[in-house]
């Protein structure tokens, strides 16, 4: 059970390094309003945008990189890669 306290401790320290560059003006760009919600986007056009963005203009992409991981994503952009959703699958009905 130690996995789950991990995970939200070092999203914790990711979140704590990307607030550090946003109180110096430096703005992670997944966590711009108008632009946001492009890392979550199913468009293959908007998650390649959020994937150049991380690579190009983020200051906390190597916290994010030791973070995505150390405690892989399931979905989303996150430090350049889009991770895949595991599509649920769903159960057979039987009659
Ligand atoms: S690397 Fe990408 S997902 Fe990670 S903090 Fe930066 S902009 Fe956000």
């Amino acid at each position: 059970m130690r996995e789950p306290i991990e995970r939200m401790e070092a999203l914790g320290r990711l979140l704590a390094e990307i607030s550090r560059h946003q109180d110096n003006g430096e703005q992670a760009p997944c966590v711009h309003r108008e632009r946001g919600h492009l890392w979550l986007s199913e468009d293959p056009d908007e998650q390649e945008a959020a994937s150049h963005a991380c690579l190009t203009a983020c200051p906390a992409f190597a916290a994010c990189q030791t973070y995505v991981t150390a405690h892989p994503e399931p979905s989303g952009v996150w430090a350049g890669i889009h991770r895949e959703q595991t599509p649920l699958k769903r159960k057979k009905k039987t009659p």
